[in-house]
Formats: C-alpha cells, structure tokens, sequence
C-alpha cells in the first residue's frame, strides 16, 4: 500500500491518502492536545501506544458485529481505514458523570448514571464543540433523521460491548466519544464507526482506586500520560 499526499493534520493524527481512493493511512503522531487545541504537547509513545489500544478495541467491535473503518495495523504507527464520508458530530456516551457534562449541570464528577446517556457535540473547535440536539442536526442539515438514529444506537452498542470488557480488566468506562461516517465504497450503505478508540477520546477510571488513566493525565497535568495509557493496554492484553 503506497502512501501518497497528507489530505487532513488533526491535533493528534494525520491522514494520508492511498494509490486506492477508497483507503486512506491513518497516522498515529506523539502529539497530544487538550481545550480545543489551546494545550499542546508531545508525549513519546503516544502515536504507538494509540494505535495499538485502537486497533485492538477495532477488533473487538468487529467481532461483536459493530463495523468500523479500520482495516488493519500497516506498522507501529499507522493503520489502513476504509475513506468515509464524515458526520460533523460527535457522539458520547456516559455511564458515570465527569468532565464538560459534570461542568454544565454543577453535579459532582463521580456520579454514577442510572443508564447511559447519550449526547452530541457538534463538531467545530472554534466553536468549542457545542452540544446539540437531534433537531439541530436534521435541521441544520449535518445528518438525516435516520442517521441520528441510528448513530445513537451504534453508541450504546458499543457501551454493551465495551463498559464489561473494560470491567474485566478492572476498568471503569466513565465515558467516550465517537464519531461515524458513510464508508465511499458503500454509496447509500449504513454508518460506520470512524476515528479511534483510545484513551484519548474517553475516560477510563481504575475500578478500585479511581486513578484516571486516560487524558485527563494530561488535560489536568497528572502526569505519567503513556505509563497510564500503557496500563490499559496491559490490562487489556493489547500487545504493545
Ligand atoms: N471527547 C473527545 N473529544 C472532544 C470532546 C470530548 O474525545 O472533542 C471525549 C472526552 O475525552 C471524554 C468524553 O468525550 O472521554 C466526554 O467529554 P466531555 O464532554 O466531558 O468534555 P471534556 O471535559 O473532556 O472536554
């Protein structure tokens, strides 16, 4: 797979095309980035360490049946994902409240929800990710009603999947967020999950101590980042 032009430089990954329109490389870079890209950083390992907790939670997907863009791991940095046609929200899921949802409603971080709950955020640093509801969405035009839908459903499925798995490795799943996309290949086809899966994108608590293990390590200069995001991939048995 030969990898061509860069098309998109996120804070933390960058995207290359392919000599195959329909695959694109994803490249997992050491810099990491909090408050809407205002807090930055590099963190040795991150890119590696990402990329293998990502493809590892990919698989585990696959193999409960929630399909995703990623194909399969190139090297220790980059996976090869199926190019997709992105809603500009994102979806998280919460199970325990924490971070901007503890924040907007003054209720303690900690508490833990009675279901999951579910939101989106539209999807803009400038804006700073403002939440939005299922009519601003159809309205406005980002996704149909059906996609709303059925994003909403593909978030819990993966709660289902993930929060016990997480569980089994003495984790708390506090919370993530995900995104989804229309796969190029598949005209017309159902969403798929797109981005990543890590402890970049979601919060995870040691189950008996509560030790943050995600990048909050980071966005609260906890320190000791990789070692804490190492530690879920131990726990998990991603081979690192
Ligand atoms: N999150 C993310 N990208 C964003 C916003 C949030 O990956 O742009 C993740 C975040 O790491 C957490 C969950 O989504 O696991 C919920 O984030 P929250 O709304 O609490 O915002 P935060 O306080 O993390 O900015």
């Amino acid at each position: 797979m030969e990898t061509r032009k860069e098309l998109y430089r996120g804070k933390a990954k960058t995207v290359y095309a392919t000599d195959d329109p329909l695959r694109l490389v994803m490249h997992y870079r050491d810099d990491v980035s909090a408050f809407d890209g205002v807090k930055l950083a590099r963190l040795d390992g991150k890119g590696e360490t990402n990329n293998r907790i990502n493809a590892w939670v990919m698989e585990r997907l696959t193999e409960a049946g929630i399909r995703s863009h990623f194909i399969r791991m190139l090297n220790e940095r980059e996976s090869l994902v199926r190019a997709m046609k992105m809603v500009p929200v994102e979806c998280v899921v919460r199970n325990v409240c924490a971070g901007s949802m503890a924040k907007r409603y003054g209720i303690e971080e900690g508490r833990r929800l009675p279901e999951p709950l579910f939101e989106f955020f539209l999807k803009s640093d400038a804006l700073h990710d403002p939440l939005v509801n299922d009519d601003h969405i159809r309205i406005l035009g980002w996704a149909s009603a059906a996609d709303i839908a059925r994003m909403r459903e593909l978030s819990y499925r993966v709660n289902d999947v993930l929060k016990p798995m997480f569980a089994g490795a003495g984790i708390d799943l506090v919370d993530y967020k995900l995104e989804f996309g229309h796969p190029l290949d598949e005209p017309g086809g159902d969403l798929v999950l797109g981005d990543e899966f890590t402890p970049d994108g979601c919060r995870l608590w040691d189950a008996k101590t509560g030790e943050k293990l995600d990048k909050d390590r980071f966005r609260r200069d906890l320190g000791e980042v990789i070692e804490h995001y190492r530690e879920v991939a131990r726990r998990l048995g991603v081979p690192l």
